[in-house]
């Protein structure tokens, strides 16, 4: 039997696999609905989220949550967590062979928490999944099929923030790819309990 996220987390808060460690005030695991259909990842915590611990409370998260709120889905019933679960310095982008060492992490939520929906927030997050060096602009949108679930990368909230803003064309891909989301959602397959139930 595998075990829970519970006791990966708890694990985890006491990674040292990377020099991330020594600057972080604690580790970022993920935080949501822990049988979630619809898991987000983004690239790294932030300043808030290496303070308070949760993925995307700052402004990015902010945005987030107001996306969501278009689409009618609660933060809450979702999964949300980030390539790499500690604070890189100064907010650089996370280094290679630390997106190596978070690996066994991030792979171990998806195995667990086993979403149907996936959706990439940005470069990092997308090019860790679909293991390409592809361009946000290109593939945002796509569904990608990737280990029996769907892949469907957006834009990085934070990017829009730095951008374009309310009234970029980035905001307006932002919010297709929200609905191409929830339309991926509904048409998932049924679980195999409800797929039984039929017969
Ligand atoms: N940006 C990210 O990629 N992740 C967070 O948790 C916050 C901001």
């Amino acid at each position: 039997m595998s075990r829970t996220l519970e006791e990966a987390a708890l694990e985890a808060s006491t990674c040292v696999r990377c020099r991330l460690s020594q600057g972080r005030t604690q580790v970022v695991y993920g935080v949501g609905d822990p049988n979630a259909d619809l898991m987000f990842i983004g690239e790294a915590p932030g300043y808030h989220e290496d303070k308070q611990g949760e993925p995307f409370v700052g402004a990015a998260g902010q945005l987030l949550d107001r996306m969501l709120a278009e689409v009618e889905i609660p933060r809450s019933a979702v999964y949300i967590n980030n390539v790499v679960c500690c604070r890189p310095p100064g907010n650089r982008d996370p280094l290679p062979d630390e997106i190596e060492a978070c690996k066994p992490w991030l792979d171990e939520r998806i195995e667990l928490i086993d979403p149907a929906v996936i959706v990439t927030l940005g470069n990092w997050a997308t090019r860790y999944i679909l293991g390409k060096q592809v361009s946000i602009s290109r593939v945002r949108g796509q569904r990608f099929p990737w280990q029996g679930r769907t892949v469907i990368p957006t834009f990085h909230p934070a990017a829009i923030l730095h951008g374009g803003g309310e009234a970029s064309s980035q905001m307006t891909a932002l919010r297709a790819d929200f609905q191409e989301m929830k339309r991926a959602l509904a048409e998932r397959p049924a679980p195999a309990e409800e797929q039984l139930g039929l017969f």
